[in-house]
């Protein structure tokens, strides 16, 4: 059936709402507030209900299906999360408010501080910034100010592996200090004797993401940390995906000198679209003074106990400055609270665990038909090649698009740049044995088409309700008009 489109709908007079009788003075709309060109449709509200049940069909989403888009931890978000996160006391709480009346929110964020500090081993953490890249860019602020503070001004390198994730010399490149590549070894660690060539007085530091895009651990860290340290430099490490290590290993602990988080992928907020996050910054006592503010402070009674009333607002000593307005993403946040308070630290634990298992079983399963070129134990996610030897033709976004005709949300492509045709696949935690075997069959039943049906490949998805779009003009043209610019039916 063609699905009618709501303007085809429209019938003057007709209406969604009744609005109540008004309590004020009626009055006339000053005449230029009223726009002739805008030719809303007018509906029922059955209509626009049927028209916006629709278009969410169209989409994909985490509460749709099994989502392995590598580095993104697609994970299942617990919707007891947004029902906190509503809650009037979270949700209508302003940011003008006086600190006696929002006592229970900055609760909330002192407790979140003190996990994420307990969790990763940092002595500071600030909630400021809105996104992981963003907590990047405030995280190389206050390393460039650290040296800059110590009349080291030479310090103008950042060393970030080839492995990293593509925000990272973004984020270094926007702080005003230059990047310089690190190339990877023949099993994805940074290679060492490349790292030594560059450790001289000029290196400001390293971003290391670990595990990196290859879903590896790296097996030289503690020397790859020991080099810069002993040339003077500090240990950045992109903590985004911590959901391989939360509750395992610490980087305080490992020497890292500071690191941002993802609330929103680790501790559970939907995220898709570009939308909301959350990236705290953690970092070691000779950092914390530079820390992004304002950061939620307690006094404690006798017993060691803070109550309402014990929190309050303070910016750190020589402190980079805001890097956002008021108190950080407390949506996130509240989120955040919730997630790790249903969790516990053996949850939390248990997650990671289960999100390392399962990305491990996939690699196995996969392996025999998909080249996994760095193949040895991995993290939270691993990478395969989506290219055959006897299918010269098919590549890796072939898969993907074929994936999504088998009912599943293509892996991260073309990521990282060091492994030719790469799908990055990351299954997450919260996925079940069934799904996980749901999705290798169709990877299996997929490399089989590539050599007896590639068209199938070429031409996929057949499914969706658009096909094969210019996914750049796509992204940077969005059209968010609901006039029918393009006819859904035949996918052009
Ligand atoms: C997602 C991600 C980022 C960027 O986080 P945003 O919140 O999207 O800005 C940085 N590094 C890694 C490893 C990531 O997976």
């Amino acid at each position: 059936m063609k699905e009618p489109l709501i303007y085809d709908l429209s019938s003057p007079g007709r209406h969604g709402v009744t609005m109540p009788e008004p309590d004020v003075p009626l009055t006339e709309l000053p005449a230029d507030l009223l726009r002739d060109d805008l030719d809303l449709p007018e509906v029922s509200e059955i209509d626009v209900v049927r028209h916006y049940l629709r278009l969410s069909q169209r989409n994909y989403a985490v509460d749709r299906g099994f989502y392995p888009l590598g580095s993104c931890t697609m994970k299942y978000n617990p919707k007891l999360n947004e029902d906190m996160a509503r809650l009037p006391g979270f949700a209508a709480v302003h940011p003008y408010q006086p600190l006696e009346t929002i006592q229970g929110a900055l609760a909330v964020m002192y407790e979140v501080q003190q996990w994420l500090g307990e969790l990763s081993g940092f002595d500071g953490i600030s909630l400021q910034p809105a996104a992981g890249a963003h907590g990047e860019l405030t995280g190389v602020l206050m390393m460039r100010r650290y040296h800059l503070d110590r009349g080291d001004e030479k310090r103008t390198k950042i060393l970030i592996p080839d492995s990293a994730h593509g925000t990272n010399p973004a984020s270094t490149t926007m702080s005003g200090l230059n990047v310089v590549e690190i190339p990877s070894d023949d099993r994805g660690n940074i290679d060492l004797g490349a790292l030594r060539a560059e450790c001289d007085n000029t290196v400001a530091g390293i971003m290391i993401t670990n595990p990196s895009t290859l879903g590896l651990f790296d097996e030289n860290l503690e020397a790859v940390i020991a080099m810069i340290h002993d040339c003077g430099g500090l240990v950045y490490g992109d903590g985004a995906n911590f959901n391989a290590l939360m509750g395992i290993v610490r980087p305080g602990d490992l020497g890292f000198d500071v690191m941002h988080f993802n609330l929103h992928k680790t501790f559970a907020t939907p995220h898709g679209g570009g939308g909301p996050g959350s990236g705290p910054v953690g970092c070691l006592a000779h950092l914390s003074p530079y820390l992004p503010g304002p950061i939620v402070g307690a006094n404690l009674d006798e017993n060691g106990e803070h109550m309402p009333g014990d929190y309050y607002l303070t910016m750190p000593q020589k402190t980079i400055g805001r890097v956002k307005a008021f108190y950080g993403q407390f949506g996130v946040i509240v989120r955040a609270f919730a997630y790790v308070l249903v969790c516990g630290s053996d949850g939390l634990r248990h997650a990671s665990e289960m999100a390392v298992l399962a990305a491990n079983y996939l690699r196995v399963r996969l392996r025999d038909t998909y080249h996994v070129p760095y193949d040895r134990v991995s993290m939270h996610e691993f990478v395969a090649e989506g290219h055959f030897a006897d299918a010269p033709d098919i590549h890796a976004l072939d898969i993907s698009k074929r994936l999504i005709d088998y009912g599943f949300h293509p892996p991260t492509n073309y990521f990282p740049l060091i492994v030719p045709e790469a799908l990055m696949i990351e299954p997450t935690e919260t996925e079940s044995i069934e799904t996980l075997d749901a999705f290798a069959e169709a990877m299996l039943a997929i490399a089989r088409e590539a050599r007896e049906q590639p068209e199938l490949l070429h031409d996929a998805p057949h499914s969706a309700p658009v096909k094969r779009l210019d996914e750049v003009a796509a992204a940077k043209n969005l059209i968010l008009c609901c006039r029918p610019v393009f006819n859904v039916d035949e996918g052009k």
